[in-house]
Formats: C-alpha cells, structure tokens, sequence
C-alpha cells in the first residue's frame, strides 16, 4: 500500500480514500435524493478530503421505510438467536481482520491517536462478539402462581431502531448501539457524526460480507439539524439511541416527546477523580493522566476535574505538571503519538476558548495552547490548571479536550460536595486505600459508573450510562437487550378459570377478590 505524508502539514493521508460518502439504504450505495452533499475535512490539514451525501427528510424516509420492510417482511427478526448469532460474530470476525485499516482511516478523519484507534477497532469487534454471545444465552422470565397461573416473558424486537452517534470514537460508539439492536432482530438506521463519516461508512460492506440481509442496515450522512432530526421526528421509529451532547439530547427528548419514543441517552459529562491522601501516588497520577489525555481528551468519562487531598496536593500538582509536560504530542498516524489533533477546528476553537478561560480562574501549570512544531491543524497541548475554584466554568462545563482542572479539598465531606457539584454525573474515580472510605464515598458520589484505583476499564456486563445530565437509561449487558425489546407478559390460567361473574345475580355483592383492581 502506499502511503503518502503531506510535507507542508505533516499529515499521512491512507490510500484508497473513497472519492465521496454515500448513503447506504436497502442494500444499495445511493446519494442523497437532491444531491446535496457536506465537506469532510481532516483534522491536521484541516482541509476537505471527500464530500459526503447530505441526508435530509426525504432520504431518511426512504431509509426508514427500507428498514420497515425488511423488519416487517424479511427473515431478521425471525431467526434463531443462533443464527442472528452467528452473522455477528461474522461481523466481529471481519472487523477484528480489518483493525489496521479501520484504526488507519479512524485515525486519520478524526485525529485519534494511531494505536488507540487500533484499541478502539478491537472494542467494536468486542461488541459484537459479546451481543451475539449474550443473545444465545439469553433467558427470560417465567413465574408460577400453583394451581392458578404460568406467566412468562415473551421478548420482541420491536422494529426501526434510529441510531445517533458523535465524533469521539464513531466506529465504535456506533458497534456499541448497532451490536446489540442488531442482535435483538431489530433492523436500523444509523446517523453518524457529521464530522467524522469515513468508517461509518465501511458497515456496510462488512455486514454484507457477514450475510446480514438486505435493508436490515441503513446509513445515513447528514447534519444533525437535517438528517438526524428527520430521524427522531419519523413515526415509524419507536427507538432511539443517542449519545451526544447533553443540549442535543434534550432538544431531541422533546422533539421526540409526541411520538412516545423509546429513549436512550449517554450524554455529556464533567466526571471527578478524588485522590486522598492515602492513595498510591504513582498508580493515580498515571492513571489520572491517561483519563483526561487519552482520546484526545475527546472522552465521555474523561477524569476532567482532579479533586486532591491538601496533604498531597503540592506534591500531585508538581508530578502531575511535569508528567502532562511529557505527554507525547504529535501527527496521529505516529506511533509514538499520545495526543493527536482534535476532530475540527470549530471544536478547536471550542476548547482553546475554554484554555483562555481557564488562564483567569486557575494557575496554569502546564500546556496553555499550540504546542511547539505544530503550526496548523488542531493540535492542543496537555493543559493543566491548578487551584481552580468549584464555581470556575472550567470546573463545570464540559470541555471535552486534553484539559484539566485540579482543586484541593480537606475532608471527606468536602471532597464529596465538590464531586457532586456540577450538573453532569456520568463516571468518578476515587482513589484511596481505606476500604471502609472507599465504598462509602463510591456509593455516596452521584455518578453512573466508578472506578475505584483504576481507570476507565469496562466490563461490557455491567450498566453503562450517566445520572443527572450524563444520561438517562443504561446500556450495557442484559440492559441494552431490555431497551431494544419489549417484554410482553403472556399469563395462562391453569385448571378452572378464575373470575369474578358479573352480570348473573340480581343484587350483585362487590367482588372481594379482584387481586389487581386496575
Ligand atoms: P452532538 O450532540 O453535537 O452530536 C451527536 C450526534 O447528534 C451527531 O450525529 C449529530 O449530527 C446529531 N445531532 C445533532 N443535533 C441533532 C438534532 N437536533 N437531532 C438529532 N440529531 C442531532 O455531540 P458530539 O459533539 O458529536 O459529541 C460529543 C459529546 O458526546 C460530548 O458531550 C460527549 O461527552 C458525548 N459523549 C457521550 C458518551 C456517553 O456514553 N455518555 C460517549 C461519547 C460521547
């Protein structure tokens, strides 16, 4: 294969690139109805590389009704779970031979460092693999009232499921929706971040090779206000799965609200790692060091804000400084490169505005804006702001970049208030080897996951999701199959029928034994 990197910007532009995006509906590669089409630039030349089909109404339509049929009249929702199975695992199989590829194109349209697109393409693998594991194994309830009744849970795909994904990780944040919507025999429409279309659009053929049937699988490009919007405003949709921003997802819950859809939402967040005084030192500061610069920073459950017991504080601040000054800038085909360029310069500007922000309201330790050798492209250097205030915006606003924001506290208590004072409440990270402490501050901190003395490292088991504005439902194991199904409860009477008779006495007595007057 060759490879060509750009002299003037230091960018490695893959070869083969398509020559533009399309939709993908019914099975077929089609531009959108009225041509339209948006510029997909990439990330460190900041220039456009290929367009891609600009979806609006009418093509969500078209996709929507592709998925209607093949939900209605085609063999998906009615296999086996072995055999739904068994295309997923194909699936995995297809990515997992492909990881190099889709790490190389990843990497290049959204600026995620090389080798952790590399880890992000095995994730999605993962995804599928576990779903069609989980699927087969899968057990549903039954209950036996003696003598009276056998009432059981009868599961069912329950048709279009629209599927809303950003820019952070778009191959595999789009694998943790599709795997288990597909698995459950729903069929889907898929709406990727704008910013980033290029592996999206590589589901396709991948699910074609793995024998998915046609019209089960649905793309389509566009702007959220255009595409996505159409999406959750069409009646034939009953789900819809999104993760975004928090004022998206809100303007999406209302616009969602007269259809009674079925809503999932992992949104924003601003999640606290607390290091008390007792923690091992080196294992936190490395651990709270890959938590906010990892992706970029452009991470959902990045540890963004790091509330540090006084005792330690100087000693975290100096460490944690000079170490962040070491993080390896660079282009994101390198393999050396631990932060690479943010996604677009319009969120660029979104976070050096926050870094002028933050030279107000805390102590620049480290970073503070372009870094050194790198004249364009959206290169933002591991920025660390100590003594930052609770009420500070970069403290509670989500900044989504290598940004942090460090604050001392002096009591338990303290640490708590400051953990749960913002808005978002999506992961925490507390640090401590006090058993006792640990597991009451975990339980007590308002956040849908924590980690304690670790990173971010999932079991895909367990409920994924944020309380407060980081979300609403959880997916994870047997909760993303309850949210793309419903449960339809089927209760047989056994033996004599058990009714209160109405209608055969003159005087009729109130009937006492009605178990569930509704
Ligand atoms: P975004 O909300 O701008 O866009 C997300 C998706 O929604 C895109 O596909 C976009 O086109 C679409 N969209 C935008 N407006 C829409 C509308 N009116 N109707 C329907 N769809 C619309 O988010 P982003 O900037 O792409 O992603 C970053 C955000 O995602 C951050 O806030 C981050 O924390 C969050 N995120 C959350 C999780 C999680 O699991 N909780 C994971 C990753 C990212």
């Amino acid at each position: 294969m060759t490879r060509t990197v750009s002299a003037v910007t230091g960018a490695h532009v893959p070869a083969d690139l398509p020559d533009h995006i399309r939709h993908y509906i019914g099975g077929a590669f089609v531009d959108s109805i009225d041509g339209d089409t948006f510029d997909v630039i990439d990330p460190v030349s900041n220039e456009t590389y290929v367009r891609a089909a600009a979806g609006r109404k009418a093509d969500i339509d078209a996709a929507v009704a592709a998925a209607r049929t093949a939900f209605t009249d085609g063999p998906w929702p009615r296999l086996l779970p072995r055999e739904r199975s068994r295309v997923l695992h194909r699936i995995a199989d297809i990515v997992e031979s492909r990881d190099a590829r889709l790490a190389e194109l990843e990497s290049f349209d959204s600026g995620l460092p090389i080798t952790q697109a590399l880890g992000q393409a095995r994730r999605a693998a993962e995804n599928f693999r576990f779903f069609a594991d989980l699927i087969v194994a899968q057990a549903d309830d039954t209950y036996k009232v003696p003598d009276r009744q056998i009432n059981y849970v009868n599961r069912k795909p329950i048709g279009v499921a629209g599927l809303i994904t950003p820019w952070n990780t778009p191959f595999m944040l789009e694998s943790w929706k599709l795997a288990p919507a597909l698995a459950t025999g729903n069929t889907v429409v898929l709406k990727p971040a704008e910013f980033t279309p290029l592996s999206a659009s590589l589901w396709a053929g991948i699910f074609e090779e793995a024998g998915l049937p046609e019209g089960v699988f649905n793309l389509v490009n566009g702007l959220g206000e255009d595409a996505g919007d159409a999406l959750v405003k069409h009646p034939d949709v009953p789900l819809i799965s999104f993760t975004g921003e928090s004022r998206t997802g809100q303007l999406i819950f209302a616009n969602a609200a007269p259809y009674l859809k079925g809503l999932s939402m992992e949104l924003g967040g601003k999640s606290p790692a607390i290091v008390f005084a007792d923690a091992d030192l080196d294992a936190a500061i490395d651990a709270t060091i890959f938590g906010v610069f990892s992706l970029n920073g452009e991470r959902c459950t990045a540890g963004s804000r790091i509330l540090v017991e006084r005792p330690i504080y100087d000693e975290f601040v100096e460490r944690y400084a000079a170490q962040a000054k070491r993080v390896v800038v660079g282009y994101p085909h390198e393999a050396g490169t631990e932060v690479g360029a943010l996604v677009h310069p319009e969120h660029y500007d979104k976070v050096m505005s926050y870094v002028e922000i933050g030279r107000t309201e805390g102590r620049l330790v480290a970073g503070g804006g372009r870094p050194a050798g790198f004249e364009t492209g959206n290169f933002v250097a591991p920025t660390v702001f100590a003594d930052v205030p609770a009420d500070a915006r970069i403290f509670q606003e989500e900044i989504f970049g290598p940004v942090v924001a460090i604050t001392p506290f002096d009591t338990d208590a303290e640490a708590l208030e400051l953990a749960n004072g913002v808005k978002y409440g999506l992961a925490a990270y507390v640090w401590t080897n006090d058993l006792k402490r640990a597991h009451n501050f975990s339980q007590a901190v308002e956040a849908g996951m924590v980690w304690l003395n670790s990173n971010n490292v999932r079991d895909l088991r367990t409920p994924f999701g944020g309380v407060k504005a980081s979300g609403l439902g959880h997916e994870g194991g047997y909760r993303s199959i309850d949210f793309y199904t419903d449960q339809q409860a089927v209760h047989i009477t056994l033996g004599k029928v058990h009714n209160p008779t109405f209608g055969k006495q003159e005087h009729p007595e109130p009937s006492l034994d009605d178990p569930d007057p509704r």
